[in-house]
């Protein structure tokens, strides 16, 4: 049952960094994605748990974690955060608004 667990996912960042990659020893182009693992309670609830920026050299396809000062390559992007909304705050937004309505139909009913 799909309860509770982990499920992976990767998410392309769309932006493009040159850095010094190490195999090619020069600066080249690198495509960005993010990877993050969530756990997660019955799909609905979830959250992050991990996260990581791979950096992939066009030249020869390298990967490379984005760690460090290297973080700031990616800080200075526009694009914000990648992971989307769902999966970073799960519905725990929705609950709550659920659980606000339910409330209120109460009180309504109880009056
Ligand atoms: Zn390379």
């Amino acid at each position: 049952m799909f309860v509770w667990g982990y499920i992976d996912k990767e998410v392309p960042i769309a932006a493009e960094v040159s850095d010094k990659c190490p195999r090619c020893q020069v600066m080249t182009p690198h495509h960005l994605k993010c990877e993050y693992q969530i756990v997660h309670l019955y799909v609905w609830l979830r959250s992050v748990k991990s996260e990581k920026t791979i950096a992939t050299c066009d030249r020869c396809g390298l990967r490379t974690e984005l760690v460090g000062e290297k973080r700031g390559l990616i800080d200075r992007l526009p694009s914000g955060d990648p992971i989307p909304i769902f999966d970073r705050y799960g519905s725990n937004l929705l609950v709550l608004l659920v659980l606000a309505l339910f409330i209120w139909f109460m009180v309504t009913i109880g009056a």
